[in-house]
């Protein structure tokens, strides 16, 4: 139920704990959609499939400072709960959890989730500690709302792959619900991060989604990954501006770059614009292949 339109709001643990049993004693099931604020259509659609299944619907707040390796990135995360307490409500969210950086962490964290090798490609290089903190947040995230499922974006596919093999090897009785890219009608994936970008960087921003395209269908053509690579960074050589970090053809399961096709891949990239980071991926199937 929404105050105002708003989504109520539990601040602490203890409080978000009773709302969930109180949920779970009307007999409803529980879905958290765990984010960091700024929330936008691409939240939207993971807030609607929740609510698609009619559970108690949990947004969680968090900007978490241990999976950012630039404090300076961290600092620039804006956010605005209430907007965000509107723009879930108006998509029938029936709670935002928001804790404060002190109830997260009241002491020094010393007890963290590493998931081996598939944090160590993409963004892992060039992240040290990134993924160590999403998968430490989003555990304690499950432990605390004990979701009986969870909605993540196919935007960030590294860490949807991260959070899979982390619930199925510590046996998290959580169903991890992948959610597609909801992207700008130019293309561009939605971010929370977009509103950084100047309007020449905005203008240009597509291209990076163009390029993953153009790699998609150089390998439904039969080409192989560096093929695939190589006419993906032209296209986005043709953007000055691009500065590109990464850029895979890689396993869906295990996010390492492969030198063959042999059935899906993913094709990840990031690249900056001035000071924004970007990033994105697309699925590839080869000429004959089964899509997943
Ligand atoms: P964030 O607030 O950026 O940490 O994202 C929270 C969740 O929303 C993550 O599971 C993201 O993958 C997902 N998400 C962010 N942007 C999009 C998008 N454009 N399409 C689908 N899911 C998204």
């Amino acid at each position: 139920m929404t105050v105002d339109g708003r989504a109520p709001l539990a601040r602490t643990i203890a409080e978000v704990r009773d709302r969930v049993a109180a949920a779970r004693r009307r007999g409803q099931r529980i879905s958290l959609v765990p984010t960091m604020g700024a929330l936008h259509a691409g939240h939207g659609a993971l807030i609607d499939c929740a609510r698609r299944d009619d559970d108690y619907v949990v947004v969680s707040v968090f900007v978490n400072p241990i999976q950012f390796d630039q404090r300076s990135d961290y600092e620039a995360y804006a956010i605005n709960l209430e907007d965000d307490r509107s723009f879930a409500g108006s998509r029938g969210a029936d709670l935002i959890f928001a804790p404060g950086v002190d109830e997260m962490y009241p002491a020094p964290q010393r007890a963290f989730v590493e998931v081996a090798e598939i944090g160590n490609h993409l963004c892992g290089e060039f992240r040290p500690g990134h993924f160590r903190g999403v998968a430490t947040v989003v555990m304690k995230l499950f432990q605390i709302v004990q979701p009986d499922k969870a909605y993540f974006g196919e935007k960030d596919a590294q860490q949807l792959a991260i959070i899979r093999r982390m619930a199925a090897d510590l046996n998290v009785p959580v169903d991890v619900v992948p959610v597609a890219t909801v992207r700008e009608p130019d293309g561009l994936a939605m971010s929370s991060r977009n509103r950084r970008l100047s309007p020449g960087e905005r203008s240009v921003a597509p291209a990076l989604f163009q390029a993953l395209e153009t790699a998609r269908s150089c390998i439904a053509a039969g080409g192989g990954p560096a093929d695939a690579k190589e006419a993906a960074l032209r296209r986005l050589a043709s953007v000055p501006d691009f500065r590109v970090q990464y850029l895979e053809v890689v396993d869906p399961g295990t996010m390492a770059p492969v030198d063959r096709v042999r059935g899906p891949v993913r094709i990840a990239a990031a690249a900056f614009l001035g000071e924004t980071r970007l990033i994105d991926n697309v699925l590839a199937t080869p000429v004959g292949g089964n899509a997943e």
